[in-house]
């Protein structure tokens, strides 16, 4: 059976890999496609996809947006996006930006605690437009400031932890019309790590076009709720293992799979949407 991973991050976010390892992983997982879903950023898509095409493998570009709702975080994935759309590079560039700022906040706050980490130590590490925590925990542990990863976030990098900043977000209804105006198809990612179900509903009058219903982090109850749900409101179902690459131990790329059949079923709506895209006036 074709099947598909349809949720990765690579070294233009919070992952660790190249578009090439990228690329390479899908072939050794036997995957046919896979999609390429960074945090608040598009970079890495051309060159994942002339990767995969080298490869034999189906390339999806598509983005993780961060949103916020009535105070809770939660992500959107787009699928089939043009990854050339101005109105997008535009909006992407703000939140990286705020990405950036941020991680110079962060850094002061940690200087403020007496740790001397500095902010160009984490964007020589990070080396890509979306930086975020994991960036600034992994310059923590090479400046040997501490042993790992979750001693990082533990100590000063989770939410109300002492380094840690909020981010400002746009809002999910914002999200999915960015992702509507880049012609791709707006999916809320891993609903099961959010408790955003109550937004649901709203999200659906936005526009939503699916759900993820497969995620390493969602068990088989979490998602056969989200399959029920995703039947209810007549939304497409996805799934992925959200791979960080070596980031978090063993790399998860196809420990998380789906048939190809929803890969077909995201295209077509893809399809639609850049119908609709044609026959709107231009802004
Ligand atoms: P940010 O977008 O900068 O707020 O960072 C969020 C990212 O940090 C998530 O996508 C995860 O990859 C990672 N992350 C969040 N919490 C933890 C944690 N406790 N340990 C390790 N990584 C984490
Ligand atoms: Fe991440
Ligand atoms: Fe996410
Ligand atoms: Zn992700």
């Amino acid at each position: 059976m074709r099947v598909a991973d349809l949720h990765l991050h690579s070294h233009f976010s919070d992952g660790t890999y190249s578009p090439e390892e990228l690329a390479a992983q899908a072939r050794r997982c036997g995957l046919a496609a896979i999609a390429l879903t960074d945090h608040d950023s598009v970079e890495g898509c051309p060159g994942t996809a002339v990767a995969c095409a080298a490869a034999g493998i189906e390339f999806i570009p598509g983005t993780e947006l961060t949103a916020e709702q009535d105070g809770n975080e939660l992500h959107l994935l787009g699928y089939f996006i043009d990854t050339q759309n101005p109105s997008l590079l535009v909006q992407l560039a703000r939140f990286q930006a705020v990405r950036q700022n941020r991680i110079r906040e962060m850094v002061a706050r940690l200087n403020r605690l007496r740790v001397p980490l500095a902010a160009e130590a984490v964007f020589a590490l990070a080396k890509c437009r979306a930086p975020g925590r994991p960036h600034v925990a992994r310059a923590l542990v090479q400046a040997g400031l501490c042993a790992n990863l979750d001693e990082a976030f533990e100590r000063f990098l989770k939410k109300n932890r002492p380094a840690w900043v909020p981010k400002f977000k746009m809002s999910a209804g914002e999200a999915i019309e960015l992702i509507h105006l880049a012609e791709g198809v707006a999916v809320l990612a891993h609903p099961g790590l959010n408790r955003t179900d109550q937004l649901i509903p709203g999200m659906v009058k936005a526009g939503l076009d699916g759900i993820e219903c497969f995620h390493t982090k969602h068990s088989t109850t979490t998602s056969k709720r989200y399959l029920e749900l995703a039947d209810r409101f007549h939304l497409l179902v996805t799934g992925g293992s959200d791979c960080h690459g070596l980031n978090k131990g063993k790399p998860l790329i196809g420990t998380v799979k789906v048939p190809y059949l929803h890969v077909e079923t995201l295209k077509a709506r893809a399809v639609e949407i850049k119908a609709a895209a044609i026959l709107r006036p231009a802004p």
